[in-house]
């Protein structure tokens, strides 16, 4: 038996994670939760966004299933908890995979890529402040190091081999950003001289929207720096059936924590109609991570059947048929049987 450190989250969060985590037990996954509370509701509940005994839970059980935290946008409120979350426990490697779901009516089908984000550098090390007493000045420092662009660059490239992939494109910023980007360009060409078996392509990050959105299907693994993944990963998502589908896990060297790419919805919260596929994807990555295979693809076969059906979905997926979260949940429970 495995303890996770379970964290329903806010918004949505309760919601989708109470559906992901009856299926993950109905499908006999190894797994003990112990339930945690991070974000707006351990603010409102114990005063703090992050309280100790929630770190002590991640620091003891090293894997967290993690339901979207609500962030105050600007000034006021908190810090991000799902970054600290990933610096203080060294979550490097943010993979979202992207991949066409049938019965999902998109512009493309057959899509299958995987975004690999740099998780802990970058513009969203969170080092900004104002110059001026005037506060109208801001500066925001990126901070890329040799060491983490290695890591993260090593970790697509043996991401890609282990899972029989061909292709790793890096989107950088090297031609303005030269000290920053420049560097992880220079590193990603080192490293992919060591993988001569996959082939190794570099974009500059808007070109390569632009190129994501015309011919998705030049693209495998993409490796980048943190913000650019953060935002090319929600362009993915679009290109598949949108947020409700992408999962993302958060990998650090002795410790892992799964989610969903989306945040917490606050326009459809408290509605019940909120897609929980993304975080029964996030959940299954947990499960591979955790070597339960068969529970896995037993999980992922039957949410494959019930949206490819497309009437016991979210309305997101339908918008005519759509039912509610706890029936599509209890829909992947019924297929699973
Ligand atoms: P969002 O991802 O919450 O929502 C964007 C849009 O997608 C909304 O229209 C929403 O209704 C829709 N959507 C998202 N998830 C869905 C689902 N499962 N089913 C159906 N529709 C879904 O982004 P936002 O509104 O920019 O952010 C809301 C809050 O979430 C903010 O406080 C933000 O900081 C936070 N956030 C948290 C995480 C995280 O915890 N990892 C990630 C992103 C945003």
């Amino acid at each position: 038996m495995q303890t996770v450190t379970l964290i329903k989250g806010d918004g949505i969060g309760p919601a989708i994670m109470t559906q992901a985590v009856k299926i993950i037990d109905a499908a006999g996954a190894k797994i003990t939760w112990e339930e945690a509370y991070a974000g707006m509701a351990a603010y409102e509940k114990y005063g703090t966004p992050i309280p100790e005994a929630t770190l002590a839970s991640i620091d003891r059980n090293r894997v967290a299933f993690k339901g979207p935290l609500t962030t105050a946008v600007g000034g006021e409120g908190f810090r991000s908890i799902n970054v600290e979350l990933r610096k203080k426990y060294d979550l490097y490697a943010n993979v979202r995979p992207a991949k066409s779901w049938a019965g999902v009516n998109t512009r493309y089908s057959d899509i299958d890529l995987v975004i690999v984000r740099e998780n802990t550098e970058g513009l969203y090390a969170g080092l900004e402040h104002f110059l001026t007493p005037k506060r109208d000045i801001a500066e925001s420092l990126a901070v890329v190091t040799r060491q983490g662009s290695q890591r993260i660059v090593e970790y697509a490239f043996n991401y890609a081999r282990e899972h029989k992939r061909e292709k790793v494109t890096v989107c950088h910023k090297a031609n303005i950003l030269k000290y920053t980007q420049g560097m992880f360009l220079e590193v990603a060409r080192e490293v992919a001289a060591k993988f001569p078996d996959i082939e190794f392509d570099e974009k500059i990050i808007d070109a390569a929207c632009m190129h994501m959105v015309m011919n998705p299907y030049q693209f495998d693994v993409v490796v980048t720096t943190n913000m650019f993944g953060d935002i090319l990963s929600d362009l993915t998502a679009g290109l598949v059936g949108g947020l409700g589908l992408i999962p993302g896990a958060n990998i650090g060297a002795d410790a892992a924590l799964f989610e969903a790419v989306h945040g917490s919805a606050p326009d459809i919260a408290d509605k019940n109609i909120a897609n929980p596929t993304a975080v029964i994807m996030a959940g299954i990555m947990m499960l591979d991570h955790l070597q339960e295979h068969e529970t896995a693809r037993r999980i992922q076969t039957a949410l494959e059947k019930v949206v490819a059906e497309g009437e016991n979905v979210t309305p997101d997926l339908n918008p005519q048929a759509g039912v509610t979260t706890d029936v599509m949940g209890q829909a992947i429970i019924a297929a699973m049987e």
